[in-house]
């Protein structure tokens, strides 16, 4: 079973950032209204995520750790409806078979919580503790059962860049969560609860208030809000391309076009431009389990979808088009 963990990890964990995401949609889904992101060593030291959720009872805190053991799904059905974040029940315990993991969590009714460690796909100890509510999840030694793995770890600069970029992604995904990050001590992010704009504003900078325009647009197949940038802010990396469905963080090339498109004439051909566009879709007509990692989404009718992002783009940047009526 370890040895499955093990291959399991290999799609789930790559490196210490994909800790990071996973720990916080956990959070999230358990309903933080605060989560704090702790690294040493850009978390090759240990990646630690305290959140003020709702906790776990001692029978689930031992149950999170075994595999395909996710409380968020309960019938195939749910499959096609999926509101959380996480729904494979695989995160913890591939994480399990790779590092060191001790939890710390309480939940509100229960006047102890519950210490585990688990090592090795292994529950090494369990106790009764005192400790806030919410959950705390310190991750030692990543990789540790696989030295050639480790070997593979970047520079503490490029995991912490990795990091960063999942961090960003969860913490634009839910402005009303409030998020911090540090490594070594150093605090990266202070993010307050807030709204988007302002969500924005602490994540880039204070310079980019004046850039946002912002994108509304309601349809019968999908509703999308958020901001695009002017066309003087494009640059050319990436960077601030931000796409969400449903609260997700989605990696979208063929929507990508549809923002290139519609700047067309406005920047030269090698600039990107910087837009957070949150889709607001019926989950039946998404499939999100195409891919472990979660990034990329197959939407039922991509080309309509296409042409509602043009439209409602162009119209946020003056071009004034007619949003199709679907
Ligand atoms: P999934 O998120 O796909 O359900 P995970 O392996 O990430 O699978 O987590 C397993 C289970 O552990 C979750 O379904 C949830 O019940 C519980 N859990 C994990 N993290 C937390 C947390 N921070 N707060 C409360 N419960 C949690
Ligand atoms: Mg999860």
């Amino acid at each position: 079973d370890s040895v499955a963990n093990q291959i399991a990890a290999g799609e789930v964990v790559q490196r210490p950032a994909s800790v990071v995401k996973e720990l916080m949609e956990n959070s999230i889904d358990a309903g933080a209204t605060k989560v704090q992101v702790i690294l040493k060593n850009a978390g090759k030291g240990f990646i630690q995520i305290i959140d003020d959720g709702k906790g776990m009872s001692p029978r689930d805190s031992r149950m999170a750790f075994e595999r395909h053991a996710t409380s968020k799904i309960s019938c195939a059905q749910d499959l096609f409806n999926i509101r959380t974040m996480g729904f494979r029940g695989e995160a913890l315990a591939s994480i399990a078979s790779v590092a060191e993991v001790e939890l710390r969590t309480r939940r509100e009714e229960d006047e102890l919580g519950t210490y585990l460690f688990v090592a090795d796909s292994e529950l090494k100890n369990q106790e009764s503790i005192s400790c806030p509510r919410g959950t705390n999840m310190l991750v030692k030694n990543l990789f540790y059962t696989i030295p050639a793995r480790r070997k593979f770890l970047k520079s503490d600069n490029t995991e912490l860049r990795n990091i960063t970029t999942e961090f960003l992604r969860v913490a634009l995904a839910t402005p009303e969560v409030a998020f911090t990050l540090a490594n070594n001590g150093n605090e990266i992010y202070n993010l307050p609860a807030s709204g988007l704009r302002q969500r924005i504003v602490n994540a880039f900078g204070k310079a980019i208030n004046s850039k946002l325009l912002s994108v509304n647009c309601e349809t019968g197949i999908v509703t999308i809000n958020g901001f695009i940038c002017v066309p003087q802010h494009a640059r050319k990396t990436y960077g601030e391309q931000y796409f969400f469905v449903n609260d997700r963080f989605m990696k979208h090339n063929f929507f990508h076009k549809a923002l290139t498109e519609a700047y067309a004439g406005l920047i030269s051909a090698d600039m990107i431009p910087s837009y957070f566009l949150y889709f607001t879709v019926d989950p039946s007509i998404i499939d999100v389990n195409i891919h472990p990692t979660k990034t990329e989404i197959k939407f039922q009718d991509e080309s309509a979808i296409f042409q509602i992002i043009l439209a409602s783009v162009k119209e946020a940047l003056g071009k004034f088009n007619v949003i199709p009526t679907i």
